[in-house]
């Protein structure tokens, strides 16, 4: 598999193809912590895959799930057709949701979730009467997936510039990062409460009239680990009830134990309209994604003829036996083992060992909540992003698998990490900035 010509056939996503191609990074198998290359190299997982498998990996609940499910219930339909498993997978997250958002509707993807969450926020206005509501407010530095809605409501210019005029009436509130006050923080920045308060300007330019919903990540992942102010998410939450906007949040990387708590609504003590996810609903074993509704909001769909369609939206795969069986296995080690809070008991232990980082060469930030860490780099004169690159090749070669997003290493390791990979990360970590230019 070395071999070039065997690699071309297959255009790599998010990925420098003809580096990679150069030099395959090939992973094989996977346990629990770890991952194996064909050649049996052993490699520490400090991003749960892509932030997905957040119990670890070929966990046996899970495995035997969707080994069972694929011989019993390979595929049904969807539309107009039910199959067990989805109706209790449906009630079996509303029992661990957000308060009031108990209604879940099923995708593939995180970018179909945001995709399903914005078409729910305009038909919602839509059939109060207020259609007129059809702008949609992101954020700068928002990651929303890779579909129109999610990048036009989205902030990242690499995801947005090569695409054309996008959706329009979409505009975007500033972004949190404020390293000038705000840098080593641990858990919430102090500063930026009334970064909020820039929705009020939008407001102000648009009127409120105009607005259907925003959508934030209460964490930020995929732009640099940004983490809310105290009081910021508040604000927002109290601006958007206050001019009836929906407020939707992309918990896509922040749920399921993340930041020690089921979810970050619930770690921030904040509960939005519509809630996006995926990854770790199906510890990424099946591709799932879900949208959780406020009740209020499932209900304005469901008033009129009883044999219409209340939503003309779906997904061929939506609710697909497979991925319900990975959910709920995934949902039953969680529970068994205590992974949705686990983050909560281990951030004193994982703050500690991250922020040991500071003051190592290269490092100007180390954001910390849950078991995420952002350590950010002073980008390479010239030459941006490279810096991290090195570093993250440098831990590969050492057998820890980070992420890099610009010149920021993001972590986002398994919940069932132990202290001693912790320490293993954070020794990697380190001899790597030690030995980079
Ligand atoms: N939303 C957020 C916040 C994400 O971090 C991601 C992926 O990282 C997505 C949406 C897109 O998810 P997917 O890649 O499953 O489409």
């Amino acid at each position: 598999m070395s071999h070039a010509a065997e690699l071309d056939a297959y255009w790599m996503p998010f990925t420098a193809n003809r580096q990679f191609k150069q030099a395959p990074r090939l992973i094989a198998k996977a346990a629990g912590m770890h991952f194996w290359t064909p050649e049996g190299r052993e490699i520490l997982d400090g991003i749960a895959g892509l932030w997905c498998v957040n119990a670890g990996h070929a966990r046996p609940r899970i495995v035997q799930a969707i080994q069972a499910q694929a011989a019993e219930l390979d595929f049904a339909p969807p539309f107009n057709m039910g199959h067990p498993l989805a109706f209790t997978l449906a009630d079996r997250l509303a029992q661990i949701a957000p308060a009031g958002l108990d209604r879940v509707f099923f995708t593939n993807s995180g970018s179909e979730s945001v995709e399903t969450a914005l078409k729910m926020a305009l038909a919602y206005h839509r059939l109060r009467g207020e259609g007129q509501r059809t702008r949609l407010i992101g954020r700068e530095r928002g990651y929303h997936g890779v579909n129109f809605g999610g990048i036009s409501v989205g902030g990242m210019v690499a995801n947005r510039k090569m695409f054309g005029n996008l959706l329009a009436g979409v505009d975007h509130i500033r972004h949190t990062h404020d390293p000038e006050r705000n840098a080593y923080s641990r858990g919430q920045p102090a500063h930026g409460a009334e970064l909020a308060d820039d929705l009020e300007r939008l407001i102000a330019l648009h009127d409120a009239s105009t607005i259907a919903a925003v959508i934030v990540e209460p964490v930020a992942g995929s732009t640099g680990v940004l983490i809310p102010p105290v009081g910021y998410l508040q604000r927002l939450r109290e601006i958007c009830t206050r001019h009836g906007i929906l407020l939707i949040f992309d918990e896509v990387i922040s749920g399921f134990g993340r930041t020690g708590a089921p979810f970050a609504a619930q770690r921030f003590g904040v509960t939005p309209d519509l809630m996006t996810v995926a990854k770790g609903l199906s510890n990424g074993c099946v591709p799932m994604g879900a949208v959780f509704a406020s009740r209020a909001l499932h209900d304005t769909f469901m008033t009129g003829p009883d044999h219409a369609i209340e939503f003309f939206h779906g997904y061929t795969y939506s609710g697909h036996p497979l991925a319900c069986a990975a959910a709920l296995g995934t949902l039953d080690t969680y529970a068994e083992e205590g992974l949705l809070t686990r983050g909560a008991a281990l951030e004193p232990i994982w703050t500690e060992a991250l922020h040991s980082l500071r003051g190592l060469p290269h490092v100007i930030d180390i954001r910390t909540i849950g078991l995420v860490a952002g350590i950010e780099l002073a980008p390479r004169p010239g030459e941006p992003t490279r810096r991290a690159y090195d570093a993250f090749m440098d831990c590969w070669h050492q057998g820890v698998l980070v992420r890099t997003t610009g010149d920021t290493i993001a972590l986002s390791p398994p919940l069932i990490i132990e202290e001693r990979h912790i320490a293993q990360i954070v020794e990697a970590i380190g001899t790597a900035l030690r030995r980079l230019a």
